[in-house]
């Protein structure tokens, strides 16, 4: 008997996990000295007598020794603790491309290269499920619209979609600020304040609200297909379709046989995908533990215990207690179907590469009405980030607490809860995103912007959460909507 795909995945997971903890701790230091005729052409046209390289899985170091003496050593060490040592890898690669070169060809640990080789071939399950998302959505929800029949049902389901969107956000915004109140885990800190500038550059709320609005009205519809521009795509998909149904009569038979054909493929394509996803998973997995070892799951422990109890909250009884009672759907048989996209989600940290997954189990395994999914599940996958609205405003009072030994007035907490709110609007559902808007918040309560340095080494496993959390919170939005969709039918 086949076992079935949640647990095929489920086991991926916890076999990359344990694989990468096991290469993580016993091969993940190496030291490597290349002198003479070992050394690359050009590192001998520089005159250097011999290249050094230490990798351990929070430290790297490429030294250079020169025959007329003197040396050079860069250091990356995830902090920028040292004067001149970088944050990461990515960093070395474009300060310094040569030794970035170097020390990928000569000096990485076994464990850094398996987990790199990991990273590649996990990213090929990530491109597959790329590849089918833009034309997936497209015929998905041109297909959903044109089932509507009126244009006149569609304006009360996104009514409902947006009202669902917005109160299950703030009530996750509410539940992390409680428990990043209750529990406190930056007053008494012990973190050290990180004094360097991030180099991300400072947002602004109003303007990237703005070119949110500006992206729903896409200068060129195809470029924003292509660019896989997800807000643009939906607003003219939504537009083309209502527009079909305005003109009616045989037109609209055609473009309704057509782009259901379409879609048909489209989904035979995905499924055919998605029986790859344990692979994937276990790839991605190996990947992140075997190059962050325990780190991943460990340091910064009670800040990322709250963020986890507040989404824990949120995904077990919150959004359950909405699918119960305003749904009537029975929670845990509902988690079940949805299982395969929520532990993907896990895995790669991106709502928007979940989504042909997730459109999939909501339509196939959990039963929903294509007309719902296929327009509730594109929109949220962009603006319903209820784990994200949560982990922002826990990352920023953590950050306040740690800054100002106490936590932030009332007035203060309101302002975060609202920021929050529009900063998990505006974040796409790509790996980090959610770290990035957080400058906004920052901003907006006055606290450096410097110090998200200090979270970032637990952002990936954090965002991984969260955005299981996005996905389970659109999927529950589908059941909600789809149930005072049949209401108004029946
Ligand atoms: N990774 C999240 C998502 O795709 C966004 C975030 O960084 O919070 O849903």
């Amino acid at each position: 008997m086949r076992l079935a795909l949640h647990w095929q995945i489920l086991i991926a997971m916890v076999v990359g996990a344990v694989g990468g903890l096991l290469l993580n701790r016993t091969v993940s230091t190496s030291e490597r000295t290349l002198t003479g005729e070992a050394l690359p052409a050009n590192a001998r046209a520089l005159d250097v007598e011999t290249l050094e390289f230490r990798d351990s899985t929070d430290r790297i170091e490429v030294q250079i020794n020169f025959l007329k003496g003197g040396h050079k050593v860069y250091v990356v060490d995830g902090t920028r603790s040292e004067s001149d040592s970088l944050v990461t890898l990515k960093e070395l690669k474009e300060k310094q491309p040569r030794e970035y070169a170097w020390f990928q060809q000569y000096g990485r640990s076994p464990a850094r290269w398996v987990g790199d080789a990991s990273q590649k071939l996990g990213g090929l399950f990530l491109r597959l499920l790329q590849m089918v998302a833009i034309p997936l959505i497209i015929t998905s929800l041109i297909t959903g619209v044109l089932g509507l029949g009126q244009a006149q049902r569609l304006g009360r389901m996104f009514g409902r979609t947006l009202l669902y969107y917005v109160s299950t956000s703030l009530l996750a915004i509410i539940t992390g600020l409680s428990l990043v109140y209750i529990i406190s885990p930056g007053v008494n800190s012990k973190v050290a304040k990180v004094d360097e500038v991030m180099p991300e550059a400072r947002v602004q709320l109003g303007k990237v609200l703005f070119e949110q609005l500006e992206t729903l009205i896409p200068t060129n519809p195809i470029q924003a297909a292509a660019s896989g521009s997800f807000l643009s795509i939906i607003s003219f998909s939504l537009a083309f379709a209502i527009f079909a149904l305005v003109v009616g009569g045989k037109t609209l038979d055609t473009v309704r046989d057509l782009f259901s054909s379409l879609f048909k493929i489209m989904m035979e394509m995905t499924m055919a995908i998605i029986k790859l996803a344990p692979l994937g998973v276990l790839f991605l997995m190996l990947y992140a533990t075997a190059t962050q070892g325990p780190q991943v799951f460990v340091s910064l422990g009670w800040y990322m215990l709250t963020v986890l109890l507040a989404l824990l909250v949120h995904a077990c009884i919150v959004l359950p207690l909405i699918l119960k009672f305003v749904a009537r759907r029975n929670p845990w048989e509902y988690a079940k179907a949805m299982s395969p996209a929520l532990l993907t989600a896990f895995s790669s940290a991106s709502s928007n590469g979940t989504l042909p997954l997730t459109m999939a189990n909501v339509e196939q395994r959990a039963g929903v009405n294509n007309r719902v999914s296929s327009f509730v599940l594109p929109l949220g996958a962009t603006i319903n980030m209820d784990g994200t609205a949560l982990y922002e405003a826990v990352a920023v009072l953590f950050i306040a607490q740690l800054y100002h030994g106490e936590n932030l007035p009332l007035a203060q907490m309101i302002i975060v809860a609202i920021t929050a709110l529009l900063a998990s609007v505006g974040a796409a559902g790509i790996p980090h995103a959610g770290l990035v808007m957080m400058v906004i918040i920052l901003q907006a309560v006055g606290l450096p912007v410097e110090m998200q340095g200090i979270i970032l080494a637990v952002d990936r496993v954090l965002d991984m959460c969260r955005t299981s959390v996005n996905v389970w919170s659109d999927s529950c939005g589908c059941a909600v909507v789809a149930r005072f969709e049949t209401a108004d039918s029946s």
